[in-house]
């Protein structure tokens, strides 16, 4: 009797898990794979969490397709609302939440990045929502048939989509952050200026220079206290403050641990047989919680584990704000890169470079019909991993 294969096993069915089981699959039809999570396991897009409502999506018109689905297409054993709580990388296992101990040829954590939460007191805290995933879209969508306005504690890109995305149903948005202005890291001072008085023209307010210290309750609503002892009233508060690489389990089973699990151009972790992709990823130093990343990563790790070692290449990958009140696309230069800003503003849009003194393009900010200069711009410049 012919004896069966020890499966790959994926831990995480969101867009870099799923992608890395649907490339593998392109490549070897055979070699069982099983998918743990802890969420429903139905295949979406997450970027659409924060556009969703200008869509009249809910959080069950979101998903593209059922656990049961991904299972028979993908040829692949899927086990839904179930958690990892151990990795053994000596005896080449992973504990489950069901008792079970499942063991693995190859491992693949995809296990994405938790919002970080600001420490605030107050007597309604717990009522601060944040929407990383399909379960905290139907919460927050349940929340907002009675609001009117909504606190939102961030105005970097996920804050601002939301707010965007508020308008559609007639609710005002408050946006509320320490910098002084949206998406400082993003975009440059002058495009910046720009963005925010086009998103205040369509309806959202802003606080800079303050953080929010307390949420009360309050007349059925909250009362959030800032800094600088302003208090805004709202029907709800939601937190976009940014996310931190899931990393417990592999810290816990003795992987290298950075920011991000560190990962090679391999995707390849500091334990044999264990790889790392998408938004809990580090890859050479990088932690880029986005989508074309991870596309990239699952690519190159289907091949290398259909056969083929295929490390990882980052071209440029600019990402798109979904702010329709000002549509804008940014690839910011990289953290250490050294250079300076140009603006180049017009009625209908703004073109900013980043570059280098000897004029080397590092990144770029477009807005409204610049953004038709988004691949070309792109193109000039350099991959951050070639
Ligand atoms: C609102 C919003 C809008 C965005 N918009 C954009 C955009 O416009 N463009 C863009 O490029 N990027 C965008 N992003 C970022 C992008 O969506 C993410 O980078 C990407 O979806 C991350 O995918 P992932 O598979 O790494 O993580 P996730 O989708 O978070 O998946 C993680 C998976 O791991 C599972 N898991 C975690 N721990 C365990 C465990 N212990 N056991 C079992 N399972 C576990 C979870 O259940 C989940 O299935 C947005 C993000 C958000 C939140």
């Amino acid at each position: 009797m012919a004896s069966i294969a020890t499966p790959i096993v994926i831990v995480g069915s969101g867009l870099a898990g799923y992608t890395v089981a649907r490339e593998f699959r392109r490549q070897d039809k055979d070699t069982p794979l099983v998918i743990v999570s802890r969420d429903g396991a139905g295949f979406y897009s997450k970027p659409m969490l924060s556009n969703a409502l200008a869509g009249n999506k809910t959080a069950a018109t979101l998903v593209m397709k059922p656990a049961e689905k991904m299972a028979s297409e993908l040829n692949a054993t899927i086990k839904a609302r179930t958690s990892v709580l151990h990795v053994d990388t000596a005896a080449k296992n992973v504990a489950l939440d069901n008792g079970e101990v499942l063991p693995y040829r190859d491992l693949v954590l995809a296990l994405g990045a938790d919002p970080i939460r600001l420490p605030l007191e107050g007597d309604a805290t717990a009522q601060v929502l944040s929407v990383n995933d399909l379960d905290d879209y139907a919460r927050f969508a349940e929340r907002l048939d009675a609001a009117k306005t909504v606190a939102i504690l961030g105005a970097g890109l996920i804050g601002c989509e939301f707010a965007n995305d508020l308008l559609a149903r007639g609710i005002k948005p408050v946006l509320i952050d320490l910098a002084d202005r949206p998406l400082p890291r993003l975009l440059p001072e002058g495009a910046s200026a720009r963005f925010r008085s086009l998103l205040e023209a369509a309806g959202v307010r802003f606080h800079f220079g303050v953080v929010a210290s307390r949420v009360d309750g309050f007349d059925g609503g909250v009362k959030v206290l800032l800094s600088n002892g302003h208090v805004v009233e709202a029907d709800l508060v939601l937190s976009a403050i940014g996310l931190r690489p899931r990393t417990d389990i592999a810290r816990n089973a003795g992987l290298a641990v950075n920011r991000g699990v560190v990962v090679n151009r391999l995707l390849s972790s500091s334990s044999a047989q264990v790889y790392a992709v998408g938004d809990c990823a580090e890859v050479e130093g990088h932690t880029l919680p986005f989508v074309m990343p991870l596309m990239q990563q699952a690519r190159a790790l289907a091949s290398t584990l259909a056969g083929t070692l295929t490390p990882v290449v980052y071209p440029a990958m600019p990402v798109v704000v979904k702010t329709p009140a000002c549509p804008t696309v940014v690839c910011p230069p990289p953290l250490t890169a050294s250079g300076s800003w140009t603006n180049e503003l017009s009625e209908d849009g703004c073109v900013s470079h980043f570059s280098a003194e000897d004029g080397t393009l590092l990144g770029f900010a477009v807005m409204g019909t610049a953004t038709s200069q988004k691949q070309a711009l792109a193109a000039r410049m350099a991959a951050l991993l070639a």
